[in-house]
């Protein structure tokens, strides 16, 4: 019986006739040869079938196989430099799996409403499968990194009950008789854990009824949030850079195939795994942006949108820290400034290439009648966070934590464009279909 193979694994099989599962993507033929564009989930690579070589009934089914058809191929794996992959196999056999009758995917272009539509079958194409690999790795290197780092995942409830940063952009449902929200956010959840457990991640869905149409803002979208206990700005920024670094890095060592396909430029990649990355405050921002002449109405006391994000990042070539923002436009949580009562101490993580905001963070408030004050003027019901004060009223300490938003991390490693292409069932404003 032939050994049956990955086509990831040709390159261990070089000049031995094997037998793959897979799907056809796009062929062309001549009179004597026939290429077949083949993929199987880990890799794309070509077949040839050569007429005088094979039978009639296997050269005439290599001529009328139609795009993803599912097939199983027979034949000698070769070392081919001129393919992406490395590796093309000669065909000696082709069974027919399963049908497909007017696959409605061409190899042209499709506009990008029609691919949403498909986006169930657009999953198969190479960029597709470029990203989606990405995806997998950077989730897989976050899973390593903290848990090389000492932190444990504890999972944050998805149903809650209360609202943390307002209800604007929360997404209602019934408990029952009860009210409930989707998470927005796992951190409260996440300060609970650290005081029990020192170092803590979550890594969940979270969801924003966000009623705008960016290049940037999903209203499902994953979320990495690690929270440590005895900690202080400074050494969370250390860890969030490492972070960001490992994840890039790991990219780069294990998906040099998909970076290929993709097209992504790895020296512009290595630049970001060069540490640290700058620091400047929310005052210089405002003062760079001021300057710049580019942002006339810039005024400190301002959250920055998509075009003073890109700025800040594009003038450092790199992921930038912005701390210390205005205390009116953070949440309630968030620590006090030491010496100024208008900035709490808190840091944005730009990325460059126009992806803005990949990361955001804080210290968190440790005095329980301060954050009952802060609750009450965000005009949040005391009841609800009774727990949360319980982590203030025994054993406080300075805690740090902040939140990586997983598809812009990914759309600024990959270089998407936009970041529905970095989940594999974008949820927008208008869709939620399929
Ligand atoms: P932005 O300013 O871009 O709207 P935010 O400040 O509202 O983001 P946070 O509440 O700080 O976001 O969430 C932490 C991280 O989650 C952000 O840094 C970002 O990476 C990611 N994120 C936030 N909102 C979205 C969204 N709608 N879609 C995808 N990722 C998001
Ligand atoms: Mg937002
Ligand atoms: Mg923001
Ligand atoms: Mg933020």
């Amino acid at each position: 019986m032939l050994k049956t193979i990955s086509i990831i694994d040709a390159k261990n099989h070089i000049g031995e006739e094997v037998k793959i599962g897979v799907w056809l993507t796009n062929k062309r033929s001549s009179g004597k040869i026939a290429f077949l564009q083949l993929r199987d989930g880990t890799a794309f690579f070509q077949g040839v079938v050569v007429k005088n070589n094979v039978s009639e009934e296997v050269f005439a089914l290599a001529k009328e196989v139609k795009q993803e058809e599912s097939l199983y191929v027979t034949g000698t794996i070769h070392e081919d430099a001129r393919s992406p992959f490395g590796y093309e196999i000669e065909l000696s056999g082709i069974e027919k799996v399963g049908e497909s009758e007017n696959y409605p995917i061409s190899p042209k272009k499709h506009g990008v409403d029609f691919l949403m539509d498909h986006r169930h079958l657009w999953l198969r194409s190479k960029r597709q499968f470029a990203v989606m690999k990405i995806r997998n790795e950077v989730i897989r290197a976050t899973y390593e990194f903290y848990n090389k780092e000492g932190f444990i995942k504890i999972d944050a409830p998805i149903l809650t009950g209360s609202a943390p940063e307002g209800t604007t952009e929360l997404f209602h449902t019934k408990y029952f008789d009860k009210d409930a929200y989707l998470s927005q956010s796992g951190q409260l959840y996440e300060e609970a854990g650290a005081m029990a457990y020192g170092k803590v991640f979550s890594f969940g869905p979270t969801f924003r009824a966000e009623k705008s149409k960016t290049r940037r803002h999903l209203i499902e979208f994953w979320m990495v949030e690690p929270e440590m206990a005895f900690m202080h700005q400074e050494e969370s920024l250390e860890i969030q850079e490492q972070y960001i670094a490992f994840l890039v890095q790991s990219v780069i060592d294990n998906c040099e195939y998909e970076l290929g396909i993709l097209e992504r430029d790895v020296d512009v990649l290595k630049r970001y795994t060069e540490l640290p990355f700058p620091r400047i405050s929310y005052d210089e921002a405002v003062e760079l942006l001021q300057k710049s002449g580019e942002f006339p109405d810039a005024e400190w006391g301002d959250d920055f949108g998509s075009p003073e994000e890109t700025y800040l990042a594009e003038h450092f070539s790199k992921p930038v820290f912005v701390l210390n923002y205005p205390k009116a436009i953070k949440p309630f949580y968030m620590k006090p400034h030491p010496t100024r009562d208008d900035v709490v101490i808190s840091a944005d993580l730009l990325a460059p290439e126009g992806y803005g905001e990949i990361i955001g963070g804080s210290e968190r408030a440790t005095d329980p009648e301060f954050l009952e004050a802060q609750i009450e003027k965000a005009g949040l019901n005391k009841d609800d966070y009774q727990w949360y004060l319980d982590l203030r009223r025994y054993g406080s300490v300075p805690h740090s934590g902040f939140g990586l938003g997983l598809e812009r991390a990914i759309t600024w490693i990959t270089g998407e464009e936009h970041i529905r292409e970095s989940i594999p069932f974008p949820r927008l404003l208008n869709r939620i279909y399929p």
